[in-house]
C-alpha cells in the first residue's frame, strides 16, 4: 500500500492550487506483525514535508499582497531571490525569499524591498516556545536531544540555541528551586517470624530531573542529624542554592528544617492540599443547586468552592481566611434549611474546617502552585516518595509498601 499525501492551499498568492508532497508505503513483504500505523520516521518526513509547503504558502500570500503597489495599483516585479533557512519545529525549511523593487510612482527613485521582513525570523515563535519550555525542565542537551528525536528539529538546532530560548522567554532568570523532599511512613515486615514494624523516614532531592533518595529507619533518631548531613553532602547541593523543603507539613517533619545543614524553604506538598479540597468537592457536589443568599446565583455554593480552589492553587494566603468562612456560612445556611442535604453539609463543613486548621498550621508553606507548575517545577514530593518506596521494596524484599 502506498499513501499519496497532497495538500491544496488557497488564498496563497502562487501557491494556490494543489500540490503532490510525497508519498509513504510500504512493500507488502515487508509488513510485519503488529507494524501497523506510522513510524516516528514516516511522522517526521510526512509533517516536515507538510512544513516545508505550509511555509511556502505562507510566505507566497505575503508576497502576493506586497506585490500591488498601494498608491497606484501597479504590479511590482521581483529583483533577485535570497534563500532563507528557517528553524521550525518539524524541521529545518528553505525557503527563497523574493526581494520587490518599488513602485516609482511616488516621484522617488525605485529600491529594492523585501516583502517577508517582519515575519521572517532564524526560528519560528512554536520552536522557540517549545525548546524554552523543555529547556526550562531539562539540560539545555537533554531538551536538545528530545527536539531532534522526536520533532525531528535540525541537528544544527543544538544545546546552544536552546539556552538561548531559554535565556530569551526568561524561564531561568528565577531558577527552579532545588527541591527536597521528605515524607514519613510506616513499614511492616511480614517475614516468618516475629513481625516488626518500623517507621521509616524517606526523602529525595530533585535536581534538574536527576533524583537521589535517602530513606532511613526512624528508630535512630539520635543519629538523624547526622545522617541527614551526609546526604546533603552527598547530593552536593551548592551553599547558596535556593531549597524547597517540601512536606506534607507534619510536625514530626518539620523539625527536618533544623537539622538539616542547609538553608531551606518550607513549601507544603499540594498534593494534601489537593486531596483535602477532593473531599469537600465530593460533599458540596451531592448539595442540590438552591439560591442561599439574596440576589445570589443558585450555583453560588460551587463557586464558593471554585474561589477557594483558586485562591490556593495560586498561593493567595491573604484571600484564603475571608473564603472558608464565606464558604462555611452558605453550607451552615443549607444544613439549617434543607434537611435533606443537612449531611452532606455537615460533612462539608468538617472537611472545610480540616482544611482551614492544615493551611493555618503550615500557612508559610502555601506557595504559588500555579506558576511554579507552569515553571515545570515540582509541587508535590508523590513521586519522590515512588521512588523511595520501589528502592526499599527492592532492597528489604520482604518490607510492605509503607503507608505513605
Ligand atoms: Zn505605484
Amino acid at each position: 500500500m502506498r499513501m499519496l499525501v497532497t495538500l491544496e492551499f488557497a488564498d496563497a498568492g502562487a501557491k494556490s492550487g494543489q500540490h503532490r508532497v510525497l508519498i509513504i508505503g510500504r512493500n507488502g513483504s515487508a509488513v510485519a506483525h503488529g507494524d501497523m500505523g506510522l513510524s516516528l520516521d514516516d511522522a517526521q518526513t510526512l509533517l516536515g514535508a507538510i512544513q516545508d509547503e505550509f511555509v511556502e504558502a505562507q510566505a507566497a500570500e505575503i508576497v502576493e499582497l506586497a506585490r500591488t503597489c498601494p498608491r497606484c495599483g501597479g504590479r511590482l516585479g521581483i529583483k533577485d531571490w535570497v534563500l532563507r533557512r528557517v528553524h521550525t519545529l518539524f524541521g529545518r525549511v528553505l525557503l527563497p525569499s523574493p526581494r520587490l523593487l518599488s513602485c516609482g510612482c511616488d516621484g522617488s527613485g525605485r529600491r529594492a524591498v523585501s516583502p517577508l521582513k517582519g515575519w521572517l525570523a532564524r526560528c519560528s515563535n512554536e520552536l522557540s516556545y517549545q525548546a524554552a519550555k523543555w529547556g526550562s525542565a531539562h539540560s539545555y542537551r537533554q531538551a536538545a536531544a528530545i527536539l531532534h528525536e522526536l520533532l525531528a528539529v535540525h541537528r544544527s538546532f543544538g544545546y546552544v540555541a536552546v539556552r538561548d530560548a531559554v535565556l530569551r522567554a526568561g524561564v531561568r532568570l528565577d531558577s527552579e528551586p532545588i527541591s527536597l523532599a521528605f515524607d514519613g511512613g510506616y513499614a511492616r515486615r511480614i517475614r516468618k517470624g516475629r513481625p516488626r514494624n518500623f517507621e521509616i523516614l524517606t526523602g529525595a532531592v530533585q535536581r534538574r530531573g536527576n533524583i537521589r533518595v535517602f530513606a532511613t529507619a526512624y528508630a535512630g533518631r539520635a543519629v538523624l542529624p547526622d545522617q541527614l548531613r551526609r546526604f546533603i553532602t552527598r547530593t552536593n547541593i551548592p551553599v547558596n542554592a535556593r531549597v524547597a523543603l517540601m512536606t506534607d507539613g507534619a510536625g514530626s517533619l518539620m523539625r527536618l528544617k533544623q537539622m538539616l545543614p542547609i538553608r531551606t524553604r518550607f513549601v507544603l506538598d499540594y498534593f494534601h492540599v489537593a486531596m483535602k479540597l477532593r473531599h469537600i468537592d465530593q460533599c458540596i457536589g451531592r448539595i442540590l443547586p438552591r439560591r442561599l443568599s439574596p440576589g445570589g446565583s443558585v450555583f453560588e455554593l460551587y463557586d464558593r468552592f471554585a474561589f477557594l480552589r483558586a485562591y490556593l492553587w495560586t498561593g493567595r494566603r491573604d484571600k484564603l481566611e475571608r473564603s472558608i468562612d464565606q464558604l462555611i456560612g452558605l453550607l451552615e445556611c443549607v444544613e439549617r434549611g434543607w434537611p435533606a442535604d443537612e449531611r452532606s453539609a455537615r460533612m462539608a463543613i468538617f472537611h472545610v474546617c480540616d482544611l482551614s486548621a492544615y493551611l493555618r498550621q503550615n500557612a508559610t508553606g502555601v506557595v504559588d502552585y500555579q506558576s511554579w507548575k507552569r515553571r515545570g517545577w515540582r509541587i508535590s514530593l508523590q513521586h519522590c516518595a515512588r521512588y523511595v518506596v520501589v528502592g526499599i521494596q527492592h532492597s528489604a524484599g520482604h518490607a510492605q509498601e509503607p503507608d505513605l
